[in-house]
């Protein structure tokens, strides 16, 4: 009869037990909400690429969202889990509800870092009256800081390629010098791109496609043509990422990139200085 009981026990309450430990185990390796927020810090950047393999850190920046496209996007980046940056247009938010509701999934992703394109896109693209005020500059790119709550001060000055940063200074259009130095005094830390993926205007597709971008990734790397050395800020915008060719080339590109060994994607918050 003992002999009986011992073998009910093993059959009966063993697998229990491992069921119960499993339930446990799971629930414990599942990410809370807080864990997931927590994330956005930097030790999600960790990476199975040992540093003395890195030669080449690249910044996907993508602009002008939340809007048509940013989804897409922020999709894909969720999926593969690298690290991009997005810069957000302030109004952009506000516009409607589904714009609102983008920009609340932005903000929740770990992989992704929100920096300020100014509130209303230069005067929505008045690019030459918008820089000759370099007060109101300021002004705008506050608003959207007080808006968005961003946890840096990287900014991305519209229509302009312009760089402020601790040892990086240029600036592409004269008229607009005035207005970038009033961003930097105001705390801002400014950075442009060293190369845009851009659209082919007839077509709407991207002008080159993702094998032939990281090939000129890798000669811009290789011959020092970006503006700090072995650093290359990259520039697209979301908008055009709606289009399906060229979200599979999106697709692509990235897919490309995790597979180099010699290549680190990283947020602008990491550039250099
Ligand atoms: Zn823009």
């Amino acid at each position: 009869m003992k002999a009986v009981i011992v073998l009910l026990q093993v059959v009966l309450i063993f697998p229990l037990l491992i069921l119960f430990s499993g339930a446990i185990l799971m629930s414990c390796n599942r990410p809370s909400a807080t864990a997931k927020k927590n994330n956005k810090d930097r030790t999600i950047k960790a990476s199975k690429v040992s540093p003395n393999e890195v030669k080449k850190t690249l910044f996907l920046t993508f602009d002008d969202g939340p809007g048509t496209g940013t989804n897409n996007v922020s999709q894909t980046v969720e999926y593969e889990k690298i690290l991009v940056t997005f810069f957000i247009i302030g109004n952009h938010v506000f516009n409607s509800r589904k714009q609102r509701q983008t920009w609340a999934a932005l903000k929740a992703d770990p992989y992704i870092e929100l920096c300020n394109h100014g509130y209303t896109h230069a005067w929505h693209n008045n690019f030459n009256k918008f820089y000759l005020c370099p007060d109101s500059v300021v002004t705008d790119f506050k608003l959207t800081e007080d808006s968005l709550d961003f946890t840096n001060n990287i900014a991305r000055m519209p229509g302009r390629n312009i760089w402020r940063t601790g040892t990086v200074k240029k600036t592409d259009i004269q008229n607009s010098v005035a207005a970038a130095d009033s961003l930097r005094k105001a705390g801002f830390i400014l950075i442009g791109w060293d190369f845009e993926w851009s659209l082919n205007p007839k077509s709407l597709n991207v002008a080159i496609t993702a094998d032939t971008l990281i090939k000129k990734l890798d000669s811009l790397f290789e011959h020092n043509k970006t503006r700090k050395a072995g650093n290359l800020v990259l520039l697209a915008h979301d908008r055009i990422f709606k289009n399906s060719y060229n979200f599979l080339q999106l697709r692509r590109l990235i897919e490309k990139l995790k597979n180099r060994k010699d290549y680190r994607l990283s947020w602008l918050s990491d550039y250099p200085n």
